[in-house]
């Protein structure tokens, strides 16, 4: 029998639940502080505890001789992402599913925008410091619509860490100025060593909308099976406080810390395109990271004031907005007659390719 393995935080509970449901045997690496919690959970059958999530911790040789030893399949989630090199995580002999070899597109953002553009996605303008003007010349730039992709605010930018770092660090800046006022702060806090270290793309004002696939090499369909908005503090409360007391809170940084998320439904109308923009994201992925989408990705990003929809990134393993769905969502509803979490699509792909003989087809 295979066993269906991940890391404890991020959407283990609903990957492991999938697991269980579709018949696996369930395996969790787990940080000791976070043993409590998952000991609750009794469709978790093996539980290793680790100090924490650092490579040489949760996949030193003892543990991935383990898994290996249970056929162990690992689901790779955000927190692989945020607490491990890329090339560690390529690095582990157990198999995962999905494609290993895309996630270094995902933690890339330069790489990230290529794939997207590939995609024939709407996406923000990319900016280079020399681009961002003196606090003179740019007060001029706030009521022209020039923008290359959308109705943008104006000249304003965001400036982004690279990775997943759910939106941690993040900060607008208008100018040059107000740009390295605020990458000075995250220098002196040590969360950046150099320029290098930040991607600032225009900042494009609209409705945030997360959506939420699974590609099945099997079939070669793609499957929408939900859709989010995530709160992200401060952003999502600054809106609730009206611009003259703005002025006066004393509220200087913006910060995209995400605290959760809720659910979303679409206009039926945009359904299509939603489609689309999905099957172009799997072709593209095709053409450049072989052997191309396999399983969960996310398309993010927002719709403008015309319906457009502009999108900022892209995750290419199961984003934890999914974790509103661990019953099934009126999306996935309509695709199955049963409960299905993105968490149990994954392992029922495991399971029908195992059972097909294909298993080369969703592991790498
Ligand atoms: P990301 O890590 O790229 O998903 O960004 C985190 C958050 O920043 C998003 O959820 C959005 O709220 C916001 N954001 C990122 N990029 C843009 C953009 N180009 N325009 C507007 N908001 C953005």
């Amino acid at each position: 029998m295979n066993a269906i393995g991940t890391l404890g935080s991020h959407c283990a509970l609903q990957v492991l639940k999938g697991a269980k449901d579709e018949g696996f045997k369930t395996i969790l690496v787990c940080e000791r502080r976070r043993e409590g919690l998952y000991r609750r959970f009794r469709f978790i059958d093996r539980l290793i505890p680790v100090e924490d999530y650092r490579f040489e911790h949760a996949f030193s040789e003892g543990i991935q001789n383990e898994l290996h030893d249970n056929n162990c399949i690992l689901v790779p989630h955000g927190t692989y992402i945020s607490s491990m090199k890329i090339e560690e995580i390529e690095s582990i002999r157990v198999p995962f599913f999905g494609n290993r070899w895309i996630l270094r597109w995902e933690a890339d953002r330069v790489m990230k925008e290529r794939l997207m553009l590939e995609a024939r996605l709407n996406v923000p303008r990319s900016v280079s410091i020399d681009e961002l003007g003196n606090s003179s010349s740019s007060s001029s730039g706030s009521g022209s619509s020039s923008s290359s992709s959308s109705k943008d605010a104006g000249r304003l930018v965001i400036a982004k860490l690279h990775g997943a770092a759910g939106g941690k660090g993040y900060f607008l800046a208008w100018d040059r100025e107000s740009f390295m006022a605020q990458y000075n702060k995250l220098l002196s806090k040590g969360m950046v060593k150099s320029l290098n270290d930040l991607y600032i793309q225009e900042y494009v004002l609209g409705v945030p909308v997360y959506l939420q696939y699974f590609y099945s090499p099997l079939s070669r369909e793609v499957e929408l099976l939900g859709i989010d908005r995530r709160y992200e503090s401060n952003v999502d409360a600054i809106g609730r406080v009206p611009a003259l007391q703005q002025e006066h809170s004393g509220i200087h940084e913006v910060s995209y810390n995400v605290v959760g998320n809720s659910p979303l439904v679409l206009r039926e109308s945009l359904l299509d395109e939603v489609y689309r923009m999905g099957e172009r994201f799997v072709a593209a992925a095709e053409r450049l990271v072989k052997p191309g989408m396999i399983g969960p990705f996310c398309i993010e990003g927002v719709y403008d004031q015309d319906g457009r929809f502009i999108s900022f990134e892209f995750s290419a393993r199961i984003v934890a907005g999914t974790n509103l769905y661990v019953n099934g969502s009126p999306y996935s509803y309509l695709l199955y007659d049963e409960p299905m979490s993105m968490g149990r699509r994954i392992a029922r792909e495991v399971r029908t390719a195992i059972e097909s003989r294909e298993l080369d087809k969703v592991v790498t």
